[in-house]
């Protein structure tokens, strides 16, 4: 028997969705659907439906560093996603381990890493305890390649009240990346109207300079839209694992693909459905 060519392999760190249509397994799905071999790493377990989260139960710190050495020790990763991590001790659990199995960003064989800073789900349900968000901002943010919030969580990490609109998203992505972190991606969808803007920031070194790219795409109208960010974060990583030279054409894609995935989402349950990964 021949064996097939290794796929690009594509790891999550993030929490587990009974459902199925965001955390753990929306990840999976989009590593599959894009061709990528997906490895997971689970943080917390929710328990949860279309109609929201009705539980969250913790993973053990020491037990999350184990499943990250374990995958990476044996099948080894080309590109890592991060997700939900409820907590602090989870939050210094992943970093150390991280660093102590790639060493420094920027290091020989260190992979692009997306970070997207989970904090509510769209039920309101707390998925990182907000005393949490410093251990998230001095300790991951500096690791990663890419960080992307939506608007409310860029509120939190850049301390600004209200961003209303590009300018603000454009000023809260520069001032997250002065946390550390190679390059923001704000996502705008929270915002009103029938375009939405997504604001990338790709710092210059450790220079104030950088620059600034924007992406519009039309809004798509449907309620089943749960997954959607840690969709776009992971086909994001995925594509960044099959050799995507650029973060900016990495976005680019899995933009496209997020889109295309909404247009056909499906009811399902009684509540947000999921988008649909076989586009
Ligand atoms: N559950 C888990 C495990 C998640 O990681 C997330 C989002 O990142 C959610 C739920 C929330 O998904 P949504 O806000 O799309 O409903």
């Amino acid at each position: 028997m021949t064996s097939r060519q290794q796929p690009p392999r594509t790891l999550t760190i993030a929490g587990s969705d009974s459902g199925g249509g965001a955390g753990i397994q929306a990840d999976l799905k989009t590593f599959t659907a894009l061709g990528t071999y997906g490895l997971s790493v689970i943080t917390a377990l929710t328990s949860q439906n279309t109609l929201g989260v009705d539980g969250v139960a913790s993973v053990e710190p020491e037990f999350v560093a184990q499943q990250l050495r374990a995958v990476v020790g044996d099948i080894g990763v080309d590109a890592i996603k991060i997700g939900m991590l409820h907590n602090h001790k989870v939050i210094a659990s992943v970093a150390s381990t991280l660093t102590a199995l790639f060493g420094p960003r920027g290091s020989p064989g260190y992979p692009p890493i997306v970070l997207d800073p989970v904090m509510f789900s769209t039920s309101s349900h707390v998925l990182l305890d907000p005393p949490s968000l410093p251990a998230l901002q001095s300790q991951l943010l500096p690791l990663v390649q890419l960080m992307t919030p939506n608007i409310p969580e860029a509120q939190k990490l850049a301390s600004v009240d209200a961003i209303t609109d590009v300018q603000g998203m454009k000023a809260a992505a520069r001032e997250i990346a002065r946390l550390g972190c190679a390059a923001v991606l704000v996502k705008g969808g929270h915002l009103e109207g029938e375009t939405v803007w997504d604001v990338l920031y790709e710092r210059d070194g450790d220079g104030e300079g950088g620059e600034f790219t924007v992406f519009e795409h039309p809004r798509v109208h449907t309620k089943n839209t749960h997954g959607t960010g840690c969709t776009q974060s992971s086909a994001i990583a995925a594509f960044l694992a099959k050799g995507k030279p650029s973060v900016r054409e990495a976005i680019q894609l899995a933009t496209d693909y997020v889109q295309a995935a909404l247009l056909a989402s499906f009811d399902i349950g009684h509540g947000s459905g999921p988008l649909n990964h076989l586009v």
